[in-house]
């Protein structure tokens, strides 16, 4: 059987042009609080995989240079990294605006009591995967608990300010091998939802398109419905959304420091090469050191462009 990685590599989608870098989006490692059946990175309380000092520390030369204007922190639980802080508290004095990928969980395990309140003192803006407004679609994909416990989270967040002057941004991706719904009306109903049953308010809803790779790619093949699926993108894919796709400013940088396309490339282990094939590190990241080198594609990439398209910050149209 072919895994997933080989089934993408042989593509027609179009080449993109890269624009200069303005966001980095860092995985601070593997270690989480929760774990989740669909975690594409198989994060847990038992992984050790963590982004060291040195690595923060060229993260925040690179910050001192002037030119990273978004600093987009991931996990496993980011906030695990006993670094986390001093990464954030660098950022914010640099006047990076940092959008912290947070499970919502985490916010009441014990040791991180206080983690809400500096998210809310460093103007951190908290996007945070919300898979449902329902208990039971929630505990089914995320744990049991879960929900409950994110909707605690949520509430101490809307204390601290989240969702008014502080921004508080959910996550949405469709459960099945289907293209998420309108944004649009979709946040709609998860404001009304969660205002009403929870007194919960957030700024925006992203719906995020499931990408035919890791441990999703693995269950379509599996399901013999990779190429279906496959074809569902395609047939969806907007030449319009090509132009606001997030690798063409976005640079993805792994725990150990090799830097990505994307998230995604990461997750599939294409690092960006430079012109001898060699994986690029941080020590040798610049505004335009990207500007000459292809952005790795492959057949994935129309789950970014299939539809209203779909980034870490949601739908592109
Ligand atoms: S909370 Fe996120 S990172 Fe942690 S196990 Fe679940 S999906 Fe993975
Ligand atoms: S999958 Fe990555 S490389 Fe491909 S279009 Fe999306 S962001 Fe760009």
């Amino acid at each position: 059987m072919h895994s997933t990685v080989q089934l993408l590599a042989k593509t027609d989608f179009p080449p993109i042009q890269r624009i200069n870098l303005q966001t980095l989006q860092v995985n601070l490692g593997y270690l989480c609080n929760q774990s989740c059946t669909h975690c594409h990175v198989n994060a847990g309380p038992n992984r050790t995989e963590l982004m060291q000092d040195e690595q923060v520390d060229q993260l925040i030369q690179l910050m001192r240079q002037g030119w990273v204007k978004i600093l987009d922190l991931t996990g496993g639980a980011p906030e695990m990294n006993p670094r986390f802080k001093r990464l954030v508290i660098a950022a914010r004095e640099f006047e990076v605006h940092v959008i912290d990928r947070c499970n919502l969980t985490i916010l009441s395990e014990p040791g991180y009591e206080d983690l809400a309140e500096f998210l809310a003192i460093h103007q951190v803006e908290v996007c945070a995967s919300l898979p449902c407004y329902l208990e039971d679609n929630v505990d089914k994909q995320r744990g049991k608990g879960v929900f409950d416990a994110s909707i605690v989270g949520l509430q101490k967040l809307n204390q601290l300010g989240y969702g008014d002057q502080l921004v508080l941004n959910l996550v949405f991706n469709p459960q099945g091998a289907v293209l998420p719904p309108s944004q649009q009306s979709l946040e709609k109903a998860y404001k009304e939802v969660l205002l009403e049953k929870f007194g919960i308010r957030f700024n925006s809803l992203f719906t995020i398109t499931n990408m035919p790779i890791a441990r999703f790619g693995s269950t379509l093949i599996s399901k013999g419905i990779f190429n279906q699926y496959m074809n569902t993108l395609k047939a969806a894919h907007s030449e319009l959304n090509l132009n606001s796709v997030m690798c063409r400013g976005l640079v993805s940088v792994d725990y150990e420091g090799t830097l990505y396309d994307c998230d995604f490339n990461q997750q599939l282990g294409w690092p960006i090469r430079d012109r001898l094939g060699r994986a690029l590190k941080l020590g040798s990241l610049t505004q335009t050191a990207l500007n000459d080198l292809p952005i790795v594609v492959g057949d994935h990439c129309f789950g970014c462009t299939a539809g209203q398209g779909s980034s870490c910050t949601g739908a592109l149209d």
